[in-house]
């Protein structure tokens, strides 16, 4: 229910976002969407019922338009649908959406959906943890092969996707985490496309999505998120995503997040679609504020280097920081002189940026990765993927970016 698909043109995102999903009419008029908790919904009769559970289960597809009952709030609820209405103009090239109780529970979704036993998958590394979890411990299990390419590694992730045995879907992760190596999306979208069986071409675009980065527009089938970063970016909920052109591919998804569960509860929804309008103004402060601060610290003597898309000095990186980023983002990653001694002293040391894990928020926070986000990754794994000792990850937030500098300053000059 929207007024926004009456407009005379197709609207913006940022105004796409305010005035589609929700229509005051269906909770007494008011200008926020109610929170409806209900675990059921009262059918206006028996036939119905029936026609919601033949629609909600897939035995006959819905007719263009139509509008089945609401049946229970595991399948669906009015939050949900606002929010999943509301989300898609913030993804260029999307024209659906799927909301889970996290962004782990949308990427395991998405594997469990997508990759059948015996089939292969390409990913990138490194992963978030919890990704990396899923497919290097768990999904092997049910005889589903993970096969690892280093971020940022064109020519082998050609050759993994053209040489995997039954693949059925592409996972990448860029820029990656906590090193921004970025991967080439349009390069693995075409090199998937020229398969005789095309495999899915996943993004994890919690980094720089929905307002930098693009996926969809670039060749890509699936975009997932963890909602609990920057899209809601306060640091106070847990949400996750999925986005597509293809409205098959999310109707699939929400079939098996009938079965897990996992849906997003009425609450959360809520919270989570009024920060939607704000998603862009949010991201272009903190992208603002650390392409300062970062571009700042790299004098700094104490610091040896740092990750930030706009201090890349790979040809290759820059090539596809250009074609594929419209900003540099919130997040850096310093490496400090001194190994772990120095990342912990200036972690202590710092007053305004917290020592959190996690990313997106409003807030400045800052960890070591290397034994907490990442400390689950092997000696090799952490070396290969340029995780040291004296790396610190730092995601910025939207306070005056001058008192960050000057914070991060006296830290360094303590370490
Ligand atoms: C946080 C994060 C996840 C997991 O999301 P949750 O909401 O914590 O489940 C997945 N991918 C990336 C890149 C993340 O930063």
């Amino acid at each position: 229910m929207t007024h926004g698909k009456d407009a005379p043109h197709p609207l913006r995102p940022p105004t796409a976002v305010l005035t589609r999903g929700f229509d005051p009419a269906l909770s007494v008029g008011s200008a926020r969407p109610a929170v409806f908790r209900s675990s059921t919904y009262v059918f206006s009769s028996p036939e119905a019922a029936a026609r919601a559970f033949e629609v909600a289960t897939g035995k006959i597809p819905a007719q263009p338009g139509e509008q089945t009952e609401l049946i229970y709030s595991r399948i669906s609820h009015p939050n949900s649908e606002i929010l999943e209405d509301q989300v898609v103009p913030l993804e260029r090239g999307a024209e659906e959406a799927v909301v889970f109780n996290s962004g782990m529970a949308a990427i395991m979704t998405a594997f469990l959906t997508f990759v059948r036993p015996g089939e292969s998958f390409v990913y990138t590394a490194p992963l978030y943890g919890g990704t990396n979890h899923l497919v290097v411990d768990f999904l092997p299990t049910l005889s589903c092969q993970g096969i690892r390419v280093p971020a940022g590694a064109g020519d082998q992730l050609d050759e993994a996707i053209r040489s995997a045995p039954n693949l059925s879907l592409i996972f990448l992760e860029t820029p990656a985490n906590p090193t921004m190596v970025m991967t080439d999306i349009r390069r693995a979208a075409e090199t998937a496309a020229s398969l005789p069986r095309r495999p899915l071409l996943v993004v994890d675009n919690t980094f720089l999505g929905p307002a930098f980065q693009h996926p969809l527009a670039l060749g890509a089938d699936l975009v997932v998120y963890s909602a609990t970063k920057y899209l809601s970016g306060f640091s106070d909920m847990l949400a996750g995503l999925a986005l597509a052109r293809d409205r098959g591919l999310i109707q699939r998804m929400r079939a098996m997040r009938i079965m897990c569960g996992n849906i997003l509860q009425p609450d959360e929804c809520w919270l989570l679609d009024g920060r939607l309008p704000t998603v862009s103004l949010r991201m272009n402060r903190q992208s603002k504020n650390a392409q300062r601060i970062a571009e700042a610290l790299v004098e700094h003597p104490k610091v040896r280097k740092i990750h930030y898309p706009t201090l890349f000095n790979d040809a290759e990186q820059i090539k596809i920081r250009l074609a594929q980023c419209e900003f540099p983002g919130g997040i850096f990653s310093l490496e400090l002189e001194g190994g772990r001694p120095a990342a912990f002293e200036f972690l202590r040391r710092l007053h305004i940026a917290r020592n959190a894990v996690s990313l997106g928020g409003v807030e400045t926070l800052a960890c070591h990765p290397r034994t907490t986000t990442h400390s689950s990754l092997g000696e090799t794994e952490l070396n290969l993927a340029g995780i040291g000792e004296g790396l610190v990850r730092v995601s910025i937030g939207i306070e005056d970016w001058r008192d960050l500098l000057a914070d991060f300053q006296q830290a360094l000059d303590q370490v």
